[in-house]
């Protein structure tokens, strides 16, 4: 069994000095080095006997060694090429590996069966928080994720909707998950270090999550472009976003002159169905 691979700033470097590799700051390439937050967010999965876990991310393997050893089924998806080559080497067949972009493929080649329980847990790489969040909210849903993102981030995944800071992807979360909890994490947990802190967050999905068809997320997402324009003026003409908010400002008796970023979780839900499991 490998264990975690690279739990120190000196062995990181040595491992990527073997490999040949200079971690790639566009890809959000830094690795983790705090053996106790390995093991806290494995812990945090809380994760069932031989459960499929899709990693997004692998890199140096760390983190998919503890998921492994915990007896977790790992679907992992590496962007980088050398990477996975790495965790191909490192695990042969006992992870299953797509070398591709988790953007268009939000479970690697995990497909689980209607219903079958499964989760995500996973360092994020930065760039790719929202349009993965997004793509993986539009097909079968984990019931937990815990997953490692910048502060920031995270602060604007769980905002509430109508408090400013929320951006469309928050909506959509929030219709399907809520937040268990979130742990800081210092910049120092990682190498190389980067410019921010970042946190842990655990999240569940809902008993009766919502799902936002493709249209409906593309309304909101536009209306959020221009988040401090008045909601009448965006949604004028608009066939669906314009009965809509006639619908909601009646029923939550909001202000005409109310901005995106002003409207409850509750109105914008109006635009969302049921989630068939
Ligand atoms: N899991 C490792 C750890 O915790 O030490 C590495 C995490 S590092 C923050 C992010 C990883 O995601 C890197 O290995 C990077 O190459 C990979 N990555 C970046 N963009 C990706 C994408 N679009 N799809 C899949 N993997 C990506």
């Amino acid at each position: 069994m490998n264990g975690p691979a690279a739990l120190s700033p000196a062995a990181t470097r040595a491992l990527l000095e073997r490999l040949g590799h200079h971690p790639r700051k566009k890809l959000g390439q830094n690795f983790l080095i705090d053996g106790n937050i390995v093991r806290k967010s494995v812990a945090l999965a809380a994760l069932r006997a031989d459960e499929t876990v899709v990693e997004i991310g692998p890199g140096l393997g760390t983190l998919t060694g503890a998921l492994v050893a915990a007896g977790a089924r790992v679907h992992a998806v590496e962007i980088d090429p050398r990477l996975a080559a790495h965790i191909g080497d490192m695990f042969g067949d006992r992870v299953e590996l797509l070398q591709g972009d988790a953007v268009d493929r939000p479970l690697g080649t995990a497909a689980p069966a209607r219903g079958e329980p499964f989760s995500v847990v996973a360092n994020l790489p930065y760039a790719i928080t929202s349009p993965w969040m997004e793509a993986l909210l539009s097909g079968p849903l984990p019931r937990r994720m815990v997953l490692m993102v910048q502060k920031e981030a995270a602060d604007r995944l769980t905002a509430r909707p109508d408090g400013g800071s929320a951006g469309a992807v928050s909506i959509f979360l929030q219709s399907a998950y809520h937040g268990e909890s979130r742990h800081a994490v210092s910049r120092a947990c990682f190498y190389p270090a980067p410019a921010v802190d970042s946190t842990l967050l655990v999240l569940v999905r809902r008993a009766a999550p919502l799902r936002f068809p493709r249209q409906a997320r593309d309304a909101v997402r536009r209306v959020f472009t221009q988040r401090r324009k008045q909601l009448q003026t965006l949604v004028k003409n608009d066939a669906l976003l314009g009965p809509w908010w006639e619908g909601a400002r009646e029923t939550y008796d909001l202000s005409p002159t109310l901005r995106a970023e002003a409207v409850p979780l509750a109105a914008w839900q109006r635009l969302a169905s049921p989630y068939e499991t």
